[in-house]
């Protein structure tokens, strides 16, 4: 068991270094921070982290540190400046049963002495982040590094760009969902045509192997916006509504793509949405969003033409390159489906 007691945390000026404090504590190998003031927001900042990215780090803020030091049933290392060299101290510090105490701006004399030994990191004033990275890279020689964290975000080693992948979260069940339609002020013809979306988006699914539940939730709630407005923003409106609700990410990203073949970023800003990319990417996306294309006017010749009609040639062309994508993909074409 590795701690990290943190000293002096000051509300609001420390949060953002103490957030550091504990993201490093977290990535470099200890178990736990303590934090010697009470700060709810510290600690959920914290939380949600390790409930996204994964591992059993925990935080308590508002513990007494004479008590904590007092009590501590193992060895207690101080990060000052003043101290002893790290290459000197290393070898008498144990992993196990460890307590890494760092300071804020003033740290009470006491600390030094209780502590078993006081370690610097250079004998040079800098940070308390810094220290406690050093310090426990050096302890464990590195090996937190390659930890797994088994979280529901994970990051793929990159030499460019980023790779995240995001296992997927637990999802509603179609009653949820259909409840979701109900309190979001959705009428019966909406959730009709949502019902139907939700299963020609389950079978073209199973033909392209893309993911069968999300594409049938997906398919359910796409509309869902539609219980605020029924203008071309009602995408986006229905990816902001699962938000609040809490549904996972998976499903509001279907939800605010599925417009036509979706919006790009410059159509999306000029029509006053956030300025950002409306375009299906995953293939959950693209078939949730092409299944409401075709539900729309039974053939994709007859929306293609309306959509030449009301003078929207680009749409057209995504709606027709979507339908080749997705036609290929499942081996058939779709409009025979
Ligand atoms: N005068 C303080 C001291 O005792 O090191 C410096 C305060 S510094 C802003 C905040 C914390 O950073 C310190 O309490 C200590 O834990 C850590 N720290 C800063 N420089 C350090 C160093 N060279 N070696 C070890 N810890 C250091």
């Amino acid at each position: 068991m590795i701690s990290v007691l943190r000293l002096g945390h000051r509300i609001p000026r420390d949060r953002r270094i103490t957030t550091h404090v504990a993201l490093v504590a977290r990535a470099f190998g200890a178990d736990c921070v303590l934090v010697s003031t009470k700060d709810s927001v510290l600690e959920r900042s914290v939380r949600n982290v390790v409930e996204k990215f994964g591992g059993d780090f925990h935080i308590s803020t508002g513990v007494s540190w004479r008590k904590t030091l007092k009590e501590w049933q193992g060895t207690v290392v101080h990060l000052t400046m003043y101290g002893e060299r790290l290459k000197d101290a290393l070898p008498k510090i144990g992993k196990k049963n460890l307590m890494i105490v760092i300071g804020g701006e003033k740290v009470p004399p006491e600390v030094y002495d209780i502590a078993d030994v006081n370690v610097s990191v250079g004998n040079q004033p800098h940070s308390e982040v810094a220290a406690l990275a050093v310090f426990l890279d050096r302890l464990l020689e590195g090996n937190p590094l390659e930890r797994e964290f088994g979280g529901r975000m994970s990051i793929v080693p990159s030499k460019k760009g980023k790779n995240v992948i995001e296992r997927a979260a637990e999802l509603p069940s179609r009653r949820d969902c259909l409840e979701a339609l109900r309190e979001a002020g959705c009428d019966s013809a909406v959730v009709e045509h949502c019902k139907r979306v939700s299963r020609l988006a389950k079978k073209i699914a199973s033909l392209c192997g893309a993911d069968e539940s999300l594409c049938e939730l997906g398919g359910l709630l796409h509309d869902i916006g539609r219980g605020r407005t029924h203008d071309i923003d009602h995408g986006h409106a229905g990816g902001q509504i699962l938000q609040e609700k809490g549904f996972p990410a998976v499903l509001a990203g279907i939800v605010e793509k599925h417009v036509g073949a979706g919006i790009p970023k410059n159509e999306a800003k000029k029509i006053g949405l956030p300025a950002k990319s409306y375009v299906p990417k995953t293939l959950e996306e693209k078939v949730v969003a092409h299944a409401d294309n075709l539900a729309e006017e039974g053939k994709i010749d007859l929306l293609i033409d309306r959509m030449e009609e009301r003078g929207l040639p680009a749409a057209a062309k995504r709606i027709r390159r979507l339908h080749d994508e997705l036609s290929e993909k499942c081996g058939m074409d779709l409009d025979d489906l």
